[in-house]
């Protein structure tokens, strides 16, 4: 395997997670909240944000893809939908990067079918100056730079998930 540096570093990423569940305990006061994680790259996230959170949170999964390697293919495929009805419910989608915003984009309507109540967005990492679609991002992590990171989640063809820090490649 290459080179991995580290970018963000196992105290930095939990010291903002707890601040983001700070932000959103302020923002749902005691509601119950719908965790809707993207799989398969939201998991260390959604657990490290979800157990910070007072609130009672409901766990859902969502599978689509854009990226084939390292590189995005621009269409968004949709692999494995929610099970159970959301309708009604304030939705909370986790992902681990906003890229392009496409993905997020393709969501966003799926999930306005389904008749939710409301939908927010949080993601740990963004990366702005790669995006093709306006979105408005309610909780961010961390901005960074055009760089392909790896791991909490983040993947090298399948591989590197499970470092615990956010890494990237020379
Ligand atoms: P978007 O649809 O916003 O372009 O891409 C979102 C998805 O692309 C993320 O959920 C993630 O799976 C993948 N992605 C985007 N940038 C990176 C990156 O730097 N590293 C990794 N491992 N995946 C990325």
């Amino acid at each position: 395997m290459e080179n991995i540096n580290v970018l963000i570093n196992k105290s930095r990423l939990e010291k903002r997670i707890d601040e983001m569940a700070r932000e959103i305990e302020k923002d749902y006061e005691g509601k119950e909240i719908v965790f809707l994680g993207i799989l398969k790259g939201s998991v260390p996230f959604m657990w490290e944000l979800a157990k910070r959170v007072k609130n009672n949170v409901i766990f859902e999964f969502i599978e689509v893809s854009s990226y084939k390697g390292t590189e995005s293919t621009g269409t968004v495929t949709l692999h494995k939908d929610i099970k159970n009805s959301i309708e009604g419910k304030d939705v909370i989608i986790i992902e681990d990067i906003v890229d392009t915003g496409r993905t997020i984009d393709f969501l966003l309507t799926h999930l306005k079918e389904k008749g939710v109540s409301s939908i927010k967005i949080a993601t740990l990492l963004s990366k702005p100056s790669r995006r093709v679609v306006e979105l408005n991002i309610d909780y961010i992590g961390f901005k960074i730079e055009d760089k392909f990171v790896v791991g909490f989640g983040l993947d090298y063809d399948q591989n590197l998930r499970n470092l615990p820090y956010i890494g990237y490649m020379e």
